[in-house]
């Protein structure tokens, strides 16, 4: 057995599937111009097993209404000419693959190709059939001959293939990807190739090699493809390992091709395994022993815990990166938003003002002689009373007003839209808050106090947000020389009498 063989050894290979006489007569027929039905008709009743599967398919429900034929020229007249003929080819294509199975092997197994194919077959008839496409007789040959290359792969490599097909484990994406890297071509080249050998017609050819990219398929072929394509995922859906990547690409693909919803795609699928099922009676492939419902059902919960999974994931991602944004703007200490936040919306308003002239103020707040506090209380406890001051300032300020940390024990608050007045009545308010309040730490009792300077913006009077905080921090100072506990306010100095002069 080769280890690795070219697609041309492939072809040569003794163990490839042959096409059966049958076969090669009917495309014969097909070509002809003036095919008539008495001519298809003898062809076909040559091969007995071939005659009773195309009768049987006739009486069946497959075409519609089942009817009552006993005689393949009968089945001709009410099928038509086309049909018969796509059937009889189908059939005995796969009869002859199927006749020369040897049995089942340990981890592969040829029912699920057969079921696969028929399930795509009947698939890609009824997608054609939807779309109003031309091509539905194409694409029934075309589903149920789609992985004529994994049959031709798995008898020409034996074991080794079904090690592919094993570790594939039912994903034939995954299985193409593993005989690409193996072997440099895949399983719809190999088919193609099949296809090529036995002279089917070039839009088969074509779909059988270009079902797993359908988009890349020539122009002319492009529906059948499509259809094969679209069809394969209803396969994909029933026997594979991803049903709900399969039911999400079947809904996707009927949108497209045929603008249905979810429901409406939803339904097709129930027609496609009842068709796939009357097929399987006809070359005798049992059936995958799963109804339509359970089917249906498996991939929509699959895909809908998939859907919950995913908004589960969103929301956790959202909340983990409001997380990172609040922590980036956040001091740790106090809870309070840090300098770097405070500089962002300070710089927003400031521009917000200088454009549009609306009043802004800021307050700087600063603890009185907190030294003292760390050194009498210890350094926990000073934090303990950052804490608390910091606790009361946000409580005392509007919702509007932006609380800040700006470093030590300096607090800045920004007060959008509030003049020089309101700023000051809050500074005034949260002092006397301060005052009032008795901080525990850790077993001591003790108040603090805190000085202000309040500043606003003027227009054309500062040059920057810096600027407005310099200005808050100068009446700060004053307020701490003044005695501390108090709150100023800033104010221009008189113009120079010099200045006015000049
Ligand atoms: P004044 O009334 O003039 O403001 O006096 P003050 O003692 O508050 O003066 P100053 O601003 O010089 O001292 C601030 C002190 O705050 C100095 C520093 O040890 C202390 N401090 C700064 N950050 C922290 C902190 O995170 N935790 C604690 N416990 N202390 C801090
Ligand atoms: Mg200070
Ligand atoms: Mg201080």
């Amino acid at each position: 057995m080769p280890s690795t063989l070219s697609l041309v050894e492939l072809m040569e290979s003794a163990n490839l599937p042959t096409i059966p006489v049958v076969a090669v007569q009917i495309i014969g027929l097909v070509q002809r111009e003036d095919l008539d039905i008495d001519l298809l008709a003898e062809t076909i009743m040559r091969d007995p097993s071939l005659s009773a599967r195309v009768l049987k398919t006739a009486n069946s429900g497959f075409y519609g209404r089942p009817r009552s034929v006993t005689k393949i020229r009968d089945a001709v007249m009410v099928l038509g000419l086309r049909s018969v003929k796509t059937l009889a080819l189908g059939f005995s294509l796969v009869g002859a693959m199927r006749h020369a199975e040897k049995g089942e092997k340990k981890g592969f197994d040829h029912r699920d190709i057969w079921q696969r194919s028929l399930l795509a077959a009947a698939g890609a008839r009824t997608v054609a059939g939807r779309a109003g496409f031309a091509c539905s007789d194409e694409a029934f040959l075309g589903g149920l001959l789609h992985l004529i290359g994994v049959v031709a792969l798995e008898r020409t490599l034996g074991d080794q293939y079904h090690w592919y097909w094993e570790a594939a484990e039912g994903d034939l994406t995954r299985l193409r990807a593993i005989e690409r890297e193996a072997l440099g071509f895949d399983h719809a080249e190999a088919g193609a190739a099949l296809a090529e050998k036995w002279n089917l017609p070039e839009a088969l050819v074509t779909a059988i090699r270009m079902f797993p990219t359908p988009d890349d398929a020539d122009g002319d072929y492009r529906d059948l493809v499509r259809c094969v394509a679209t069809a394969e995922s209803a396969a994909d859906l029933t026997l594979g390992s991803d049903p709900a990547g399969a039911l999400t690409r079947f809904r996707w693909d009927c949108h497209q091709l045929f603008g249905i919803g979810d429901e409406a795609s939803d339904a097709l699928i129930t027609t496609i395994i009842e068709d796939a099922g009357v097929l399987g009676s006809m070359l005798d492939v049992p059936d995958p022993g799963i109804s339509a419902d359970a089917v249906l059902a498996r991939a929509q919960e699959a895909l809908l815990q998939i859907t919950l999974e995913s908004e589960r994931e969103n929301a956790q991602l959202l909340a983990e990166r409001n997380r990172l944004t609040l922590e980036a703007s956040t001091d740790a200490l106090t809870g309070l938003a840090n300098r770097r936040h405070l500089e962002e919306y300070l710089g927003e308003h400031f521009r917000i003002s200088s454009r549009y002239g609306t009043p802004l103020s800021v307050i700087i707040f600063d603890i009185d002689f907190f030294k003292k506090v760390n050194d009498t209380y210890g350094h926990l406890a000073g934090d303990e009373v950052l804490r608390q001051v910091a606790a009361t300032l946000a409580q005392t300020v509007r919702e509007a007003d932006l609380c800040a940390r700006y470093g030590g024990e300096e607090f800045v608050v920004v007060l959008p839209a509030t003049p020089g007045e309101g700023a000051e009545d809050v500074a005034e308010r949260a002092r006397v808050a301060v005052e009032a309040a008795v901080i525990t730490t850790g077993g001591a009792t003790l108040r603090v106090t805190v000085s202000a300077g309040v500043n606003s913006y003027r227009k054309d009077g500062q040059a920057s947000p810096d600027w407005l905080l310099k200005e808050a921090d100068m009446a700060l100072y004053d307020a701490k020389r003044a005695g501390r506990n108090r709150v100023h306010r800033f104010e221009e100095a008189p113009a120079s009498p010099w200045s006015l002069a000049s």
